[in-house]
């Protein structure tokens, strides 16, 4: 079995806006990286054409039908053809303060969380996969764009495989902000375990300790958190909850801008400490056997 798939929608490149820091250049270097440091990878294309989802691996065509009804699953019918008719009719413009839309941005947004679906059919085929997509999706709730994300693409996928009776899904959500839009969407899923580190207080405002319940692990952290503060919640608290929550799969929501380079956010953690993050979930995925 290939180990490592990596799936991705070239047509990203026409969801832009000049000088925005949610641009096309995020994913372009991250693939660049990829292939520079991994030899045996896979790469398969995403392609949301005539309502159908079509992915491209090896010599292989895939086509998924009805992706648009997945997005149900997560979103509200008048929010999805709102965001379809607003990209059609106006083109270019802002959904709120930050979130750019274009023409092509719910075709766009539309494969990114096609992206999230196909992996469940692919499983079977590899043992991790990695959704190298744009737009981003967690700050996306359930009837509003906000924080560049159009579509819960994570989110989505969680409710999805609820559907097809995977239970115990467990999200990790490392970016440096907290996912608000996957927290509220499954909020009321018991067996979707939402875990998110994040500095706190800051954008979009939600993501205290108060918020958790049963199933929902905030871990907020002071702003100019650095490495040490990651090693102990990735180090000790996160292995217990998967003690007590016995998972069946880990979703990651991989938000690379807890860098102290990143320049929009405040957190302090070095290469270094993503290294150790992803080790302890990748080592959490083997021993307790997950994809
Ligand atoms: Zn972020």
């Amino acid at each position: 079995m290939s180990k490592l798939l990596v799936l991705y929608n070239p047509d990203h490149i026409n969801h832009f806006w000049q000088s925005h820091v949610e641009r096309p250049e995020r994913v372009v270097s991250l693939l660049e990286g990829l292939s520079f440091a991994l030899s045996s990878l896979h790469f398969g294309k995403v392609y949301f054409e005539n309502e159908k989802l079509k992915v491209f691996l090896n010599k292989d065509l895939i086509v998924l039908e009805d992706i648009e009804n997945f997005l149900y699953l997560a979103h509200e019918k008048d929010y999805v053809s709102y965001i379809k008719t607003i990209c059609m009719e106006k083109k270019l413009g802002f959904l709120d303060l930050d979130t750019y839309f274009t023409s092509y941005t719910y075709k766009v947004a539309v494969e990114a969380v096609g992206a999230n679906i196909i992996s469940y059919y692919l499983l079977k085929d590899y043992k991790y996969i990695f959704n190298v997509v744009r737009p981003p999706g967690h700050h996306a709730t359930k009837n509003k764009a906000m924080g560049f994300c159009i579509f819960n693409n994570i989110a989505t996928l969680a409710k999805f495989l609820l559907k097809e009776n995977i239970r115990k899904i467990f999200i990790i959500d490392f970016d440096a902000h907290h996912g608000n839009g996957t927290q509220e969407i499954v909020y009321n899923d018991r067996d979707i375990y939402y875990f998110s580190t994040h500095f706190y207080p800051g954008y979009p405002g939600t993501g205290s300790k108060d918020e958790n319940n049963e199933h929902i692990f905030n871990v907020p952290v002071d702003p100019d958190s650095s490495d040490e503060v990651f090693f102990n919640i990735y180090g000790n608290y996160l292995e217990s909850l998967f003690e007590s929550c016995k998972p069946e799969i880990i979703l990651v929501s991989a938000g690379f801008d807890i860098h102290e380079l990143d320049p929009i956010t405040p957190l302090k953690v070095s290469y270094k400490g993503i290294e150790f993050i992803l080790e302890k979930i990748k080592n959490l995925a083997e021993k307790y056997n997950l994809k």
